[in-house]
């Protein structure tokens, strides 16, 4: 976790949780369970448990006291949708972001059949979709794991997005509808596995051919910037528009932000509450 964040489409990270469990071929190299035991060993007490996964209910609240707005990628040592986080853990760190809703937030997962569980219980508690400032993406490496689009397609939410990256194999028939952004990128690390120019390519026209924005982050190599980020001649650094509130949901937004900063002016810390959407009426 750190406010200065090198990863390339972002400017800061936080880490609510920490550690996770390999779900796919994604996983291999993972670099934040490469990083884990540095961290432990370092004696950092964030990482005491090494990379198995934990909820860090003092985390909750670090985006309220970065006062300048950032762009946050959350969770770049963990997934948030872990099968062993809890519902209400990760409706507290909601609660961060409506109430710090000054920052964008990137939440990128692997388990996106949660995150749509998750956003379908979000809206029949508060009756508005995850707003606009909350990004939702997946990762995506290979055609074996091209089936969490469609589980990314049922998140309820404005903006959805998808890293594919590592990008492993050439994808086949890469439905887009309803997606905003687009991230590629092959893998870095000491063992990364290299990333052909025709995968790259390939899908970058997929991507131009459905309209959808492209950020082409990086070759990879032994080190993120080993290769460059140059595709025959090319950059590609583009971001999604950004959405508005439709004014049915903006109110409903207000109701629920006004109510969590009235507890916060109580002094009441929001992120402890056990079920802040039982005492949250909207
Ligand atoms: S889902 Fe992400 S954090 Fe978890 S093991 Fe895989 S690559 Fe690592």
């Amino acid at each position: 976790m750190g406010d200065n964040s090198a990863i390339e489409w972002t400017n800061a990270t936080w880490n609510p949780t920490t550690g996770c469990t390999k779900i796919s071929s994604g996983c291999k190299n993972c670099y934040a369970e490469r990083l884990s035991p540095k961290l432990k060993r370092w004696g950092i007490k964030k990482y005491e448990n090494n990379f198995e996964f934990t909820q860090h209910e003092k985390e909750l609240e670090l985006p309220l006291k970065w006062k300048k707005s950032k762009k946050i990628f959350v969770n770049s040592m963990s997934d948030l949708f872990h099968e062993k986080a809890e519902f209400g853990f990760i409706e507290r760190s909601f609660m961060t972001m409506f109430t710090a809703n000054w920052h964008t937030y990137q939440i990128l997962t692997k388990r996106p059949d949660k995150m749509a569980e998750f956003s379908k219980t979000f809206y029949e508690l508060f009756r508005f979709p995850i707003p606009p400032h909350i990004w939702m993406g997946t990762s995506i490496e290979d055609n074996a794991s091209l089936h969490r689009i469609n589980d990314l397609r049922h998140v309820k939410c404005y903006n959805r997005f998808i890293s594919f990256e590592p990008l492993l194999e050439k994808l086949k028939n890469v439905n887009l509808k309803n997606i905003d952004w687009v991230i590629i990128g092959g893998e870095s690390g000491p063992k990364y596995r290299a990333m052909e120019e025709e995968w790259a390519w390939d899908l970058i026209k997929q991507c131009k051919k459905q309209k959808v924005k492209i950020f082409f982050k990086q070759w990879g190599g032994p080190r993120p910037k080993s290769g460059g980020k140059t595709i025959r001649g090319k950059t590609f650094e583009q971001f999604p528009k950004l959405k508005i509130l439709k004014t049915i949901h903006q109110k409903r937004f207000d109701k629920l932000k006004n109510s969590l900063d009235e507890l916060r002016n109580k002094n009441q810390d929001i992120t402890k509450k056990d079920k802040i959407s039982q005492i949250i009426k909207i």
